[in-house]
């Protein structure tokens, strides 16, 4: 792999290409936004700060972290948790169910502690 990023940026990527195609299995897989100018929720600024803790898991899960209500929820809802902004809100959902709806400076610790109990 080699990609006009950082090394960490490379490793993620080696890695979800392996997962799609059914060369690795166990760990993190991530669904998250692009940058789009319809996201509510700072999807970039939380990967930023969560990326490397979530790839650092052993555990075989699917993590979604959306920006708004026009994919979100479906993607949220289809992974064992997910966040997703809408409006001014967070929705976190676990396994196909809302759990909670937060303001954003809630979101972190809240899908952090969802997460743990997986
Ligand atoms: S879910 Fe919303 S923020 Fe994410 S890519 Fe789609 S439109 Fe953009």
């Amino acid at each position: 792999m080699s990609l006009s990023d950082s090394s960490e940026a490379e490793l993620y990527t080696g890695r979800e290409i392996l997962s799609v195609l059914g060369l690795r299995r166990g760990g993190v897989r991530l669904v998250s936004c692009p940058r789009c100018g319809r996201a509510g929720f700072d999807v970039h600024g939380f990967l930023a700060k969560n990326q490397d803790r979530l790839m650092r898991l052993s555990r075989d899960i699917t993590v979604a972290v959306m920006g708004c209500v026009v994919n979100g929820p479906g993607e949220a809802r289809n992974a064992d948790i997910g966040i997703t902004g809408a409006g001014g809100r967070v929705i976190l959902f676990k396994r196909g169910e809302i759990l909670k709806t937060l303001d954003e400076a809630e979101a972190e610790e809240a899908f952090w502690e969802e997460l743990e109990k997986l």
